[in-house]
């Protein structure tokens, strides 16, 4: 299944998916965040208040 609404992963070129992410108090956060289906890969993107956070899953933290 392909879809050209979702955007590429601008690492390994596969397909990414959106994510829905919820705090501990059940409150929707409103960020919208991408991570690409390549397991191999694992780049995400997360856009929190307008700016953009990116890296991979792996041995680099999203925390700066
Ligand atoms: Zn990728």
């Amino acid at each position: 299944m392909s879809c050209d609404c979702f955007p590429k992963c601008s690492k390994c070129g596969k397909q990414m998916v959106p994510l829905s992410d919820f705090s501990n108090n059940s409150v929707a956060i409103r960020y919208k965040s991408w991570a690409c289906t390549n397991q191999e890969c694992r780049f995400f993107v997360v856009l929190r208040g307008g700016d953009v956070y990116y890296g991979t899953a792996s041995a680099e933290s999203s925390r700066k």
